[in-house]
């Protein structure tokens, strides 16, 4: 059996319980060496096969797993953040499914999750947005159309920019485009719950520059929206005033 596991954002505690129980058990574990953090790797038992996918091919991945299998073992297929998100695991899914090889998916936590613990921020604010864009940029990898980055812009709602560190000028430029203020709050978070995690603060038409003097131009994202910003409503969900099915409002 196959078993696709979200490594979590970086830090090791921040793996699921069922991710780390399937890594001590694993007879393999092939891991997205770019971005995995290794002391996950020490959740491994003694004569673990451990392979880095970062030079290996989608074949390559697959003839590992289907060796395993034939051989009986458990195979863990570590994904950094949660595997659903630019993982790249639906084209695993298929082969794996063609071959009748069984598998599972276990969820990690999104480094836009650990981005928003590192700011202290709330995406979707009451009155500012209720909605949470997860897009990049396009770069080798085209983007379909209407998904631009300006197209997004427009709706000024949340917006958390993956894979897009390296292209930032062309970022603020087209979120420019899109509609959003030079002046809109932005941050940038590196290496969310790495030990050498980084966040700075700036404005949209300073992401750039921001980036240039960290010398951040990988393993971050983007945050863009005045979720950044001071202003905000209050939830109806708490406000004393407010009845649900819980709890009876009490006028003022
Ligand atoms: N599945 C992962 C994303 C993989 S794509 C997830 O759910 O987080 C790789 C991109 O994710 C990186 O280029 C970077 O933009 C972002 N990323 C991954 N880990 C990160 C971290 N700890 N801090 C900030 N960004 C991270």
């Amino acid at each position: 059996m196959v078993h696709f596991v979200g490594a979590g954002p970086g830090a090791p505690d921040l793996i699921t319980l069922r991710g780390k129980s399937l890594l001590e058990q694993a007879d393999v574990i092939i891991y997205a060496g770019s971005l995995v953090n290794p002391a996950l790797l020490e959740y491994a038992k003694e004569g673990c096969v451990v392979k880095n996918s970062a030079s290996m091919t989608l074949e390559e991945v697959i003839s590992v797993m289907e060796q395993a299998e034939a051989e009986g073992k458990v195979t863990v297929r570590l994904h950094t953040g949660d595997p659903s998100v630019y993982g790249a695991i639906r084209e695993q899914m298929d082969i794996l499914a063609e071959k009748g090889i069984a598998f599972d998916v276990v969820p990690g936590v999104s480094s836009f999750c650990a981005a928003a613990a590192a700011l202290q921020a709330e995406y979707t604010l009451p009155g500012v947005s209720q909605s949470v864009v997860i897009t990049r940029m396009e770069g080798r990898t085209p983007v379909p159309d209407r998904q631009k980055i300006a197209d997004y812009a427009a709706h000024q709602a949340t917006m958390v920019i993956f894979l897009s560190a390296g292209l930032l000028e062309g970022l603020q430029e087209e979120l420019q485009k899109g509609g959003y203020d030079g002046q809109t709050p932005a941050a940038i978070v590196y290496k969310a719950s790495w030990p050498e995690e980084r966040v700075c603060r700036c404005t949209v038409s300073t992401l750039a520059e921001t980036a240039k003097t960290q010398g951040i131009d990988k393993t971050a994202l983007i945050l863009v929206g005045e979720f950044l910003g001071s202003a905000y409503d209050r939830s109806l969900l708490y406000d004393p005033a407010f009845t649900h099915g819980y709890r009876q409002g009490k006028r003022k």
